[in-house]
C-alpha cells in the first residue's frame, strides 16, 4: 500500500468518511498523487478541531484496492458478468426501467441507498431518476436504525434532537458506546473530560462493560434488550416522588396529564426485577437525572436494533423532558441544518407489507418480501445506490433470492459487493475522494456547519460520478429539458450567477415540475462553471436558497451577507470556497423553539403510553433451550466500519471480527481465545473465531458489524473473512411501530467446532 518514504509535502484537507461525524483530515499524498501516505486531525475544522480517532489513519484502504470495479457490468446467461460500454449500460437500464414504469407504474421500481457516510450528494442526484422512472417507495440504512427515533422526536418536537454534550451536567448513554461509535464530535475527548470532572455525572445504560462504562459514574448493566422496563422505572420514579418541574411543563409542554395518568401506576420493582438493575439504583439515577442543572442523552443502536426500540426513544426523552432539559445550554436541540435528516413525518405505508413509512423511508426489514410476494403491487425493478443491503439488511438469504427475482436491477458502486453481485448491471461509480463531497449528518448548535469536500484524485477511466450517471439516465429516459439546459446555460454566460439566479426561478414559477430534476439540471449548467473538480457540488445550490430564504438571521450571524436572493448565492459560493467546513447558521438557544410546532412539546403520544403502561404486564424475552445466548449481531470495535473498507489489512487487531464471549459460557462450552465456535439461529449458521471477553454478560454474545466480505488474496482468489452478523438475523423480528430490526437480541445457540 503506501509508500510513506516518497510523499509529497503539501497538506489537502477533507474529511474521514468512517462515520457520521465526518472530522476534518489534513492528508499528502505520495508523489503520484495516487495514494494517501500522512493523516492528520485538521485543527482549522470547526467543529472536529484537530481531533481524530484511530480509524482515520487507514483511509487509503478504502481509495486504493484491488476489487476496483472500472467498467459497467451487465450478468450474462451463466450468471457471471460481462463488461459493457457506458452507452449501453444507460440505454438498456432507461429502456428496462421505463418497460416496468410504463407496463406496471414507477412505484414497481424500488430505491434503495443513496449514499454512505459522508457520501450524501449522490441521493440528492438519484431524486432526479426517481422523478423520471416515477418512484415512490425508498429505504436506507436509517430504516434499520433511526426511524422509531425519528418519528417520536417529530410528535415530541417537531424534528430530531441532538444534545450539547460537552456541557451537560448528566449525561446519559442508552445503549450507546461512544467511544467507538462516536456520535458527537471529539468523542473520547469529551468522554475523558466528563469522566475525570467531579460535578459532572457519566451514566451508561448498557449490558456490556464496554470502554464507555469504564469510565462511566453509574454504569446500569441492564439485562440484554431489556431497557424499557429501567426507561419506565426512572420515568415513574420521578412521576411518583414529584420531581417534575411543574413550572416549566406548563409553559412548554401539553400532555403531561397524560404521562402522569400511566407512571403514577407503573410497578417500579416490577422493572427492577425485569431489566436486572436493583431499584435502589434506580430510583437513585432517576433523581441524579431529574436533579441536575442539564441533561444530555443519546441513544443508539444498543437499544434502536432492540425490543421496544420506538417506546425506548419514548421513555429517555421523558427521562430529561419532564425536567426542561430542551433549548438551554448542555441540554437537547432541533438542529439548523441544509438537509432534512431526521424528519421524522409519517407518510402512508409500504404497498405490500404496509410497513410505517417515516422520514420517506419504507422500513428495511420488508424489502425482499415486497419483492417476492405474489402481490399485485410488488416491486418489480430495483436501483441500489452506495449501499450494499443484501449485506447489511436482514436475511441475506432472503435479500440474494430477492435480487434475482426483479424484473432489473442496478447497482451503482465503487467494487463489486456482496449485492451487486445479485444484480443485472453494476455501474461504477468515482469514490469519495474523486469528486466534490459532502455529509448532511450536521447537527451542531449554537454553530452549525457544512464541509464540501475537494477531490483528492483524478477518477481512473472508466467510472462516473453518480450526477453524471444519473443525468445519462434521466437524458435517456427523456426527461432532462434540454431547452432549459440550454437556455440556463446562456444566462450564465452572458448574464452570469445573477442572470442564472432569476431564470432558475422565473422557469421553477413558471413549471414547478422541472424542479424534481432540479440536481441534474444544476449539474449539467451551473456545475460546469464552478472550479475544477467541484461540478458535483452543483446540487447544493437548491438547498443553500432555501436554508437562507427559511434562516436568514443565522445564516447573516454566521457571517454571510448578501440582499435577497443573493445571501443563497453567497452561501454557497462559502462552501464551495471553505477549504474545510464553513459556519451556516449562528443561533441563540431560544432560537431552537422555532423549530417546535406551536412552540410547545407535546408528550402525549398514546401509542407510546398504552405501550409503557403493559410493561408491568408484560414478559420479558427468555432464551430457550434451543438458543440459550442472546447474539448483538453487528458490535462497533476499533476496526469496525460497516463494509466502506474490504481489503481486511485495514485491521490492525482483531483480524477474523471474533465473538465475545462470557468467560463462564466459554469455560461452560469448551471455548478459549482462538478457539472456532458455530452460531447458529433460526435463520443461519456462521463459524466464527473466539474470544473469550469478561465484559459480556452470560448468555450475552457479540459480533462486529462489517466482517463477512470477500477480497482477492495473492493470488486474485475472493476470500471471505469473519462472519457476516445477517445471514443469521430474521426480517420478522423488528419493532411493531416502525419495523426496525432486533439485530442486538438475536436468539442462538454455539458450540464448540475443529
Ligand atoms: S470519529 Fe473517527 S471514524 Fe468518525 S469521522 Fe472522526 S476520525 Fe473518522
Amino acid at each position: 500500500m503506501a509508500n510513506k518514504k516518497s510523499n509529497s509535502s503539501e497538506w489537502k484537507s477533507t474529511a474521514c468518511i468512517l462515520c457520521t461525524l465526518n472530522c476534518g483530515v489534513k492528508v499528502q499524498l505520495n508523489v503520484e498523487g495516487t495514494e494517501i501516505v500522512r493523516t492528520k486531525g485538521d485543527d482549522d475544522h470547526p467543529a472536529s478541531r484537530g481531533y481524530l480517532c484511530n480509524k482515520a489513519s487507514r483511509l487509503n484502504y478504502y481509495q486504493n484496492r484491488e476489487d476496483r470495479l472500472l467498467s459497467p457490468m451487465k450478468r450474462n446467461a451463466e450468471g457471471g458478468y460481462d463488461p459493457i460500454d457506458w452507452d449501453t449500460a444507460i440505454e438498456e437500464i432507461a429502456s428496462r426501467l421505463g418497460g416496468i414504469r410504463d407496463e406496471h407504474g414507477g412505484d414497481k421500481i424500488f430505491y434503495y441507498g443513496g449514499g454512505g457516510q459522508g457520501n450524501h450528494l449522490p441521493g440528492a442526484y438519484a431524486g432526479s431518476t426517481l422523478a423520471s422512472l416515477g418512484v415512490q417507495y425508498r429505504s436506507n440504512a436509517l430504516a434499520q436504525e433511526k426511524t422509531g427515533e425519528f418519528w417520536v422526536a417529530n410528535r415530541m418536537a417537531g424534528g430530531y434532537n441532538h444534545a450539547d454534550f460537552e456541557h451537560a451536567e448528566v449525561v446519559m448513554f442508552v445503549g450507546k458506546n461512544p467511544w467507538q461509535s462516536h456520535g458527537f464530535h471529539r468523542a473520547r475527548a469529551e468522554l475523558r473530560e466528563m469522566a475525570k470532572d467531579p460535578d459532572r455525572t457519566l451514566i451508561v445504560l448498557d449490558p456490556k462493560r464496554t470502554q464507555t462504562a469504564d469510565l462511566a459514574d453509574i454504569h446500569l448493566p441492564v439485562k440484554v434488550g431489556r431497557d424499557a422496563w429501567i426507561l419506565a422505572g426512572m420515568v415513574a420514579v420521578i412521576i411518583q416522588e414529584n420531581l417534575q418541574d411543574d413550572t416549566w411543563l406548563a409553559e412548554h409542554t401539553t400532555g403531561i396529564d397524560a404521562v402522569v395518568e400511566v407512571f403514577k401506576n407503573v410497578d417500579i420493582e416490577d422493572c427492577a426485577e425485569k431489566s436486572g438493575i436493583d431499584e435502589v439504583i434506580i430510583r437513585s439515577t432517576a433523581r441524579t437525572i431529574a436533579k441536575a442543572k442539564s441533561v444530555a442523552v443519546f441513544e443508539d443502536l444498543g437499544t434502536q436494533m432492540n425490543r421496544h426500540s420506538t417506546l425506548v426513544s419514548y421513555l429517555q426523552r421523558l427521562t430529561w423532558m419532564l425536567n426542561g432539559n430542551f433549548a438551554k445550554p448542555g441540554a437537547a436541540y432541533t438542529p439548523n441544518g441544509l438537509g432534512k435528516i431526521g424528519d421524522g413525518r409519517e407518510a402512508g405505508k409500504s404497498p405490500v407489507a404496509g410497513g410505517r413509512i417515516i422520514a420517506g423511508i419504507v422500513p428495511a426489514n420488508t424489502i425482499p418480501d415486497e419483492v417476492l410476494a405474489d402481490h399485485p403491487d410488488h416491486y418489480r425493478g430495483m436501483i441500489i445506490e452506495s449501499a450494499n443491503p443484501v449485506h447489511s439488511l436482514p436475511d441475506s438469504p432472503k435479500w440474494r433470492q430477492a435480487m434475482r427475482a426483479l424484473e432489473c436491477s442496478v447497482v451503482i458502486d465503487i467494487a463489486m459487493t456482496e449485492t451487486a453481485r445479485q444484480a443485472d448491471y453494476v455501474l461504477p461509480a468515482t469514490t469519495q475522494f474523486e469528486k466534490a463531497e459532502a455529509t448532511f449528518f450536521n447537527f451542531e448548535f449554537p454553530e452549525n456547519y457544512f464541509h464540501m469536500r475537494a477531490p483528492l484524485f483524478t477518477p481512473p477511466e472508466g467510472v462516473l460520478d453518480e450526477a453524471e450517471i444519473h443525468a445519462r439516465i434521466a437524458q435517456a429516459l427523456g426527461t432532462l429539458p434540454e431547452d432549459i439546459i440550454y437556455t440556463l446555460n446562456n444566462a450564465l454566460a452572458q448574464g452570469g450567477r445573477d442572470a442564472f439566479r432569476e431564470l432558475v426561478f422565473a422557469k421553477l414559477s413558471e413549471n414547478p415540475d422541472i424542479g424534481k430534476v432540479a440536481p441534474v439540471l444544476l449539474y449539467r449548467t451551473l456545475g460546469k462553471t464552478l472550479p475544477k473538480g467541484m461540478q458535483n457540488a452543483a446540487a447544493l445550490w437548491a438547498p443553500c436558497h432555501q436554508h437562507a430564504m427559511t434562516n436568514r438571521k443565522s445564516v447573516e450571524a454566521a457571517g454571510i451577507t448578501g440582499d435577497g436572493l443573493m445571501l443563497g448565492d453567497n452561501l454557497f459560493d462559502a462552501i464551495i470556497a471553505g477549504p474545510s467546513a464553513v459556519v451556516i447558521s449562528k443561533e441563540e438557544w431560544s432560537d431552537v423553539w422555532q423549530r417546535v410546532p406551536r412552540e410547545s412539546i407535546n408528550l402525549d403520544l398514546p401509542d407510546m403510553l398504552e405501550a409503557a403502561g403493559k410493561l408491568n404486564s408484560e414478559a420479558p424475552q427468555e432464551t430457550t433451550e434451543e438458543f440459550p445466548f442472546l447474539l448483538s449481531a453487528g458490535e462497533r470495535r476499533d476496526f469496525t466500519a460497516n463494509t466502506i473498507f474490504r481489503n481486511p489489512a485495514w485491521r490492525r487487531k482483531d483480524a477474523n471480527g471474533a465473538m465475545y464471549i462470557n468467560p463462564d459460557d466459554a469455560a461452560r462450552l469448551n471455548l478459549g481465545d482462538g478457539s472456532s465456535a458455530r452460531i447458529t439461529s433460526e435463520g443461519g449458521v456462521v463459524d466464527t473465531i473466539v474470544e473469550v471477553n469478561d465484559r459480556m454478560q452470560r448468555g450475552h454474545i457479540s459480533i462486529p458489524n462489517g466482517l463477512g466480505l470477500d477480497y482477492p488474496d495473492e493470488q486474485g482468489q475472493l476470500k471471505v473473512t469473519g462472519s457476516s452478523p445477517n445471514e443469521l438475523t430474521s426480517s420478522y423480528l423488528a419493532d411493531e411501530f416502525v419495523g426496525t430490526p432486533w439485530h442486538k437480541s438475536v436468539p442462538v445457540r454455539v458450540e464448540a467446532i475443529g
